[in-house]
């Protein structure tokens, strides 16, 4: 199998070293990747510069090869697609993130937005994040996790242009409880911005770390992974609201 993997914490993170070693005896492991962290890049694309593209060697273990691309998750998927692959992936990995997406979150995810892109290409793709703290977590087991997670998808069958969204909880102790199919949460997120005057008098404000879900929704992204579960969220690229979009287009709009 031709697959394409990438990330959004850069080429040189150890979430995307562990999802290589997961999946490289699939077939042919194409990695592309930012040159540099890219988190919350969410769907940005870069257009009004050339995207430098370095050949490199990443050392392990797992060592491997790969691009390395001077723009954001969403640039490498699109530009590895149309021109450093020889022929088209015919699958597409985001991963492993370091840190959850799951609700609104996937809105702000460079991981999801590098899947999403592929999907919007016609690919099948699968994103993988896993929850962490302070950035760490045992990459290479919850990579295997992940990996046993993408084989039984693959039995279902993933379709071209179809979005998977899969997180792994914080390994320990019962964790993971088991695999949950659930839907993203639209919860809002509740965080903070911490206020700072600089001595030119120039204000300014800081997103703060800490942050909730403003409340659990049943049966979602966010509650299952909060409680233990990996969690398995096929997604839409496809935004539109069916029900209003009936509902506005019986309407009369002669002007
Ligand atoms: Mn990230």
């Amino acid at each position: 199998m031709r697959i394409l993997l990438s990330n959004d914490d850069g080429i040189l993170a150890p979430g995307l070293a562990a999802m290589y070693g997961a999946v490289a005896d699939m077939g042919d492991v194409t990695v592309a990747a930012p040159d540099s962290p890219q988190s919350a890049a969410g769907h940005a694309i870069t257009i009004r510069r050339p995207l430098t593209v370095h050949r490199v060697e990443v050392d392990g273990p797992p060592g491997f090869a790969g691009f390395s691309v001077a723009g954001r998750p969403a640039d490498c998927v699109r530009l590895a697609v149309r021109s450093l692959m020889d022929s088209p992936p015919e699958l597409v990995i985001a991963g492993l993130n370091a840190g959850s997406n799951v609700g609104i979150n996937v809105f702000y995810s460079g991981t999801v937005a590098a899947a999403a892109e592929a999907a919007m290409l016609g690919l099948p793709a699968v994103a993988f994040s896993a929850e962490t703290v302070n950035g760490e977590t045992d990459f290479p087991a919850a990579a295997r996790l992940c990996r046993r997670v993408l084989d039984n998808l693959l039995g279902a069958g993933v379709g071209p242009g179809e979005l998977i969204n899969v997180n792994v909880p914080l390994l320990g102790e019962g964790r993971p409880a088991g695999v949950r199919v659930a839907a993203q949460s639209t919860a809002g997120i509740e965080d903070a911005y911490h206020r700072d005057v600089g001595r030119d008098g120039a204000e300014s404000y800081r997103l703060t770390d800490d942050y909730s879900f403003a409340d659990e929704q049943e049966n979602t992204d966010v509650v299952a992974l909060a409680d233990g579960y990996i969690t398995v969220t096929p997604l839409h690229v496809d935004m539109t609201d069916r029900r209003r979009l009936d509902d506005l287009t019986g309407r009369d709009w002669s002007l």
